[in-house]
């Protein structure tokens, strides 16, 4: 029977395997060395300095070394058999003593200085060796804590994330509602697929395609889909990524993505947020000494896309969503040649959207996926999503088998106006002058055109300023905004204001926001679009492509007249819509103070009743005038300040 060795201890020794830990042996070592060997030699005794020079003088030393910090030296004498010997001591020297040499030599004694110390060369290399060492020590103690150990040695290297084909998990069935976007996109695929396709009749496959679009509409989402689609390696980098401390770092990391890329073709290079690194150079409000970092890092980008042959098989594909901002130089063709927009999806697509989110949640029979396309417009891919969670979320906290349709009702409205405040508890007279402006503004909405039906006024506080809210939801989807529309979104926002004014006979600083709004309205009628009878189709405001190029201001440079002149237009336009605010709401006073108080004894008032409520508004006479030309008749006074 064989005998077991045991031979496993239990406990494995430690081995020291962290830099630091085998630095502090070798600094040991070294200090003991640099203690321990001089002590080596035999110690003669130590007399004092005096009686050295008594010796001397007495002329019993025959030798004597003298250093700096210590002197030896010998007396002469004999051994019991009448040999010569000598007897070494030694004494620390006064410093002061200049007279010792001449002492010395006065008295014939052989002195010397000390033969250089055999031991130096320790001191001398630790005091060249262990201060760096104990630098780079504390160095890494700080890398390590971060939890960054590389990073610093990696400065220049690119951050880019490397997927190999299809770990991006995302496809193109994913992404829904930007069909054109899709096409462009899945063609570069397929020039990279089928690359000599293309090439073999002379064509030259793009180089890059900058993706355009809003805030969530899916541009990244696209760039994942592409990933997971593509079938070949696909670098991924935020322009952020670039931008470090150290200027110069950002070109390095340019260098180093494409030159890796080169190496990996074909393959696909993909710089989210273009902007934060392609900003225009120069410009942006001229900063002083500029963003020399950015610069650097652009130039490096635009050298190196025109420094590779557009058939290496490696295409690079960046989104933003401020592409007035980027630097031309980055948009001319032979760069991005192709720039794609992602879009806000229209109603099909906003359907379409809903319809990918919502293939993992549970939705109740009574769920039309096409009614809630057509209640968010202006909703990009992002909201949708978000809005299909939320409701899920409400659902779920009611416990409920499935999501039904109103669930969506409330997370649309969560999302427009914010989540529900019951706790900000308004006293009575608050709450009923909320009532009649709320009401106010759904009575002028219902009269005006292409802004929608109203669908709800209520009094619930919500999100983080509204006491009240009306929504008015467009039956649908709207690219343009005809004049008369504008002046009836001025009226309707005016609308809460004026029915404080006639209920109340004062204004209260809730309607803040609103005249706001509709003064902004109000300049852009005259200043952008140009609707303004007196001033014409003259633009007065910068595009922001000039804006952005490092002009200050975003007004045209204007005469002291001209500005003038649109201020008095624009405060036209707002008394004009605020003249027929209050004089419709006058005509109605009564529905206006029945339907207030309706709302106030039910918080909500929504759907058909509503409808049929407001149905009742009387239109006055002036408003078809009003609409049409934006003015009112001269021969009644402007009605401002009812009751003041
Ligand atoms: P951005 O355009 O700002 O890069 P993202 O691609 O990051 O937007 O979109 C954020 C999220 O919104 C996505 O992860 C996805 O869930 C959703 N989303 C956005 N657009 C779409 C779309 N067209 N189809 C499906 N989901 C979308
Ligand atoms: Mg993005
Ligand atoms: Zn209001």
């Amino acid at each position: 029977m064989p005998v077991e060795k045991n031979n496993k201890s239990p406990i494995k020794p430690p081995r020291i395997r962290q830099f630091g830990g085998s630095f502090l042996l070798l600094l040991t070592i070294l200090l003991l060395l640099n203690f321990i060997v001089p002590s080596f030699g035999a110690r003669s005794p130590q007399v004092a300095y005096s009686d050295f020079i008594t010796a001397v003088e007495a002329g019993k030393v025959d030798k004597a070394i003298v250093g700096s910090s210590r002197i030896e030296y010998s007396i002469p004498t004999q051994t019991p058999d009448g040999k010569p010997a000598s007897q070494v001591f030694q004494t620390t020297p006064v410093a002061y003593d200049l007279d010792l040499p001449k002492i010395l030599r006065e008295h014939n004694v052989q002195f010397a200085a000390p033969q250089p110390d055999q031991n130096g060369w320790i001191g001398t290399l630790i005091s060249w060796v262990v201060p760096p060492l104990i630098f780079i020590a504390i160095w890494g103690f700080f890398l390590n804590r971060q939890g960054g150990g590389a990073a610093a040695l990696t400065v220049g290297k690119s951050k880019a994330r490397i997927s190999s084909d299809g770990s991006t998990g995302v496809k193109f069935t994913d992404v829904a509602g930007v069909d054109e976007a899709k096409v462009e996109l899945e063609e570069i695929v397929d020039f990279l697929k089928n690359a000599d396709k293309y090439t073999r009749l002379g064509a030259k496959i793009p180089k890059g395609a900058l993706l355009v679009g809003p805030p969530g509409t899916g541009k990244t989402l696209l760039a994942k889909a592409i990933a997971g689609e593509a079938g070949v390696p696909f670098f991924s980098i935020s322009g952020s990524e670039f931008i470090e401390l150290f200027v110069g770092v950002g070109a390095a990391r340019v260098r180093d993505l494409f030159e890796q890329a080169k190496k990996q073709a074909p393959c696909i290079v993909f710089i989210d947020e273009l902007d934060a690194l392609g900003k225009s150079r120069g410009g942006a409000g001229g900063f002083v000494g500029g963003n020399d970092e950015r610069e650097q890092t652009l130039n490096q980008l635009l050298t190196e896309m025109d420094g590779f042959d557009a058939n290496t098989g490696v295409i690079i594909i960046a989104a933003t969503n401020r592409p007035e901002v980027l630097d031309p130089a980055l948009r001319r063709p032979g760069r991005f040649d192709r720039q794609v927009v992602v879009d806000r999806p229209d109603k099909i697509g906003r359907e379409a959207i809903l319809n990918v989110h919502a293939r993992n949640v549970k939705l109740a029979e009574d769920v039309n996926l096409a009614t809630i396309a057509i209640r968010t417009p202006g909703f990009a891919g992002a909201d949708l999503a978000n809005l299909v969670n939320e409701a899920a979320l409400l659902a779920a906290r009611q416990n409920r088998e499935a999501v039904i349709m109103a669930d969506f009702n409330e997370a649309i409205e969560r999302l427009i106006a914010g989540l529900e405040k019951r706790s900000r508890v308004l006293n009575e007279t608050e709450k009923k002058t909320v009532a009649y402006h709320e009401v106010g503004h759904a009575i002028i909405g219902a009269l005006m055109p292409g802004a929608g039906k109203v669908e709800k006024i209520s009094v619930v506080p919500r999100g983080i300023g509204a006491l009240g809210y009306t929504i008015q939801m467009p039956e649908e989807d709207r690219f343009l905004m005809v004049e008369d529309e504008i002046r009836g979104r001025i009226a309707t926002l005016l609308g809460g204001r004026s029915a404080e004014e006639i209920v109340f006979g004062k204004v209260s600083t809730g309607a803040g926001d609103d005249i706001q709004k509709a003064t902004d309205m109000a300049e852009r009628y005259v200043t952008v679009y140009g609707m303004s009878d007196k001033l014409g189709p003259v633009a007065f405001e910068k595009t922001q492509q000039q804006f952005i190029e490092g002009y200050s201001n975003p007004r045209r440079s204007i005469s002291p007249k001209v500005a003038e002149e649109i201020d008095r237009e624009m405060k036209q336009i707002v008394d004009n819509a605020h003249h027929i605010a209050l004089t419709i709401l006058q005509d109605n006073r009564d529905l206006l103070e029945e339907t207030a108080e309706e709302l106030l004894q039910r918080e909500v008032l929504e759907g058909v009743e509503l409808r049929e409520r407001l149905a009742r508004a009387k239109a006055p006479s002036e408003l078809n005038e009003w609409l049409r030309s934006g003015k009112v008749s001269e021969d009644k006074p402007l009605m401002q300040h009812v009751l003041n």
